[in-house]
């Protein structure tokens, strides 16, 4: 096994690696540091899952090429999220603690940018920085970059996942040519190809692992329920596994906070964190689930980036992700520091071919499991509730009281008394699953149908598949819009430039009036009601036939 003594590091970093504790390295720092430092100057492309020990691979490299003595910016980190961000600097500045880099700076969203700025006047070696905040004191000439020896882009698939191509493009072209630029990616998606096409020279490649692999301590479950079951899964999961720590993904704001709320409301100790809350909201949410006093963290996609708690037991899918990509960095948020952890996933039939494509991705096969039954998770509780009962240190407060609490129990026997403490915790759940926490069987025999409601009022809307949509995207920015649940929106074909959706009749006038000053991307969302009568089953030719001449119709009339 190698050790931080053989990777060509300086004698003051393998003494770090020492003193925090990093006894051996990790597979992408035994591959990706000897490489580094090799190289007087290269770029570099390495594939590698979050929790891998990224940090230390590009960090120590990064400290042991910085000269100390200058105090221009030699080495600038691009991170997608606040939370990575200020996550790499603490790293940064742990490694960095013996050799004279005393100014590692975080630049972020959300906070002072004049204290920022005042930061880096006091010369910030190096600079960690997210994509669009850089950008903006750039343009405003606060940071200075064109002296820049090194740039690593870290989560490059999350960064232009969540739109930074344009703000990384324009960083770049500010930094010198000769500059080195190591990339570090989950998965290789075109967009993280063409930008190292664009600005990298003949790249050294270095994957850990398998492309597009989860984690090795990752196992992946899924459970076929029906559409209106999904809560009542989730809560099985949850009530089986009696010491969960989990974050909970959901496609939308809306959903997120829905089902944290629900989870609440029913007696669980959960919080959601998503793109609506304040950064201040996030820290709270973000400062109890690591310290432990929430175990459920429900979140989007967005708001879980840079999320960095090591002792995550599971992921739960609650929805898919749209872009399968994305699985890749739920699921990499268990497993982490060598523990094993499951990523379960809740569907509907109709969406089993998702689960297909995320096989064929990962490399690994997905079980279907059955979901605990309700007699397992009763004597789940039960027994968890026996043992912190055993458990419990009783405060001598109580010795005070128990001349009056005995007399109480003067005629109980040991067994009905015992029975009686345990129902008071108990109850709530053995009632529960006999009555609406029963399922019924989800029917695998055809993918799942829309109702089709009937006394519906059917819209065109002026955006399409050239917006980046898709049927279920549209579904999800339109329930958002209208603050409605997937019931208000029905019967979603999205077109090339236009799209159709179908609302109950009666919210027909909230959905025009809403749509008169709301914007997609920007650009002005033209609603209107469709002339075509809301028909469903349609060959797929004539359908779109129908649109087609529609379209037209409409065009003539303007
Ligand atoms: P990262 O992928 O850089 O976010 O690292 C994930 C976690 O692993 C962090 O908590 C690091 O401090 C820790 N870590 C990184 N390298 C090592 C190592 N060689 N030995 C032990 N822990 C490590």
């Amino acid at each position: 096994m190698s050790n931080f003594n053989n990777l060509g590091l300086n004698d003051k970093l393998t003494q770090t690696a020492q003193k925090i504790g990093f006894e051996h390295p990790t597979e992408v720092q035994s591959k990706v540091i000897p490489v580094l430092l090799e190289h007087s100057t290269t770029d570099l492309i390495a594939l590698a899952q979050t929790g891998t020990g990224k940090t230390a691979a590009f960090g120590f490299p990064l400290l042991q090429k910085v000269d100390p003595e200058e105090k221009h910016t030699q080495g600038l980190i691009l991170a997608p999220t606040r939370e990575l961000c200020l996550q790499i600097t603490k790293e940064m500045q742990s490694y960095a603690q013996m050799t004279g880099i005393n100014n590692i700076v975080a630049i972020y969203g959300g906070a002072s940018i004049e204290q920022q700025a005042k930061s880096i006047r006091r010369g910030a070696q190096i600079v960690v920085a997210t994509p669009g905040r850089m950008k903006d004191m750039i343009k405003r000439n606060l940071v200075k970059i064109d002296q820049l020896e090194y740039c690593i882009l870290d989560e490059a698939d999350e960064m232009l996942n969540m739109g930074f191509y344009e703000d990384i493009t324009s960083i770049l072209s500010h930094t010198p040519d000769d500059k080195d630029t190591w990339l570090f990616s989950a998965t290789m998606p075109k967009e993280v190809a063409r930008i190292a096409g664009k600005f990298m020279m003949d790249p050294i490649e270095i994957t850990v692992g398998a492309k597009n692999e989860g984690t090795k301590n990752v196992t992946h479950e899924y459970y076929i329920v029906n559409r209106n079951d999904r809560f009542k899964a989730l809560k099985r999961l949850v009530d089986a596994n009696t010491n969960l720590t989990a974050i909970i993904f959901c496609r939308t704001k809306r959903d997120t906070q829905k089902i944290a709320d629900q989870l609440v409301e029913t007696g669980y100790s959960a919080n959601a964190i998503h793109g609506d809350l304040s950064q201040q909201q996030r820290d709270l949410v973000m400062n109890s689930f690591r310290k432990k006093q929430i175990k459920l963290l429900v979140a989007t996609d967005v708001a879980a980036r840079g999320i960095d708690v090591d002792d995550i037991t599971r992921v739960i899918n609650y929805q898919l992700p749209d872009e399968i990509e994305v699985y890749t960095h739920r699921s990499g948020r268990t497993g982490r520091a060598g523990k094993s952890g499951k990523s379960l996933i809740i569907l509907t039939k109709s969406e089993l071919r998702k689960v297909r494509q995320l096989q064929k991705i990962i490399g690994q096969k997905f079980e279907e499991s059955q979901l605990p039954s309700a007699d397992f998770i009763i004597q789940q509780q039960l027994l968890k509730l026996v043992n912190q009962v055993r458990e419990a240190q009783p405060d001598d407060k109580i010795d005070e009281y128990m001349p009056d609490i005995m007399e109480n129990f003067k005629d109980e026997d040991k067994e009905s008394l015992i029975k009686k403490f345990l129902a008071v915790e108990f109850n709530r759940f053995s009632q529960y699953y006999r009555t609406e926490g029963q399922m019924s069987k989800p029917d695998k025999s055809k993918g799942e149908k829309i109702k089709d409601h009937g006394n519906e009022t059917r819209f065109f809307i002026n955006v399409g598949e050239k917006d980046g949509l898709n049927w279920m995207k549209l579904k999800d920015y339109l329930k958002d819009e209208l603050n409605e649940d997937k019931n208000g929106i029905q019967k979603v074909d999205v077109m090339g430039t236009f799209s159709f959706f179908n609302t109950p009749r009666e919210l027909q006038d909230k959905v025009l009036q809403h749509f008169k000053h709301a914007n997609f991307k920007g650009r002005k969302v033209e609603v209107e009601i469709s002339k075509d009568k809301p028909k469903r089953k349609r060959k797929k030719i004539k359908r779109e036939d129908n649109i087609k001449s529609s379209f037209k119709r409409r065009r003539k009339k303007r």
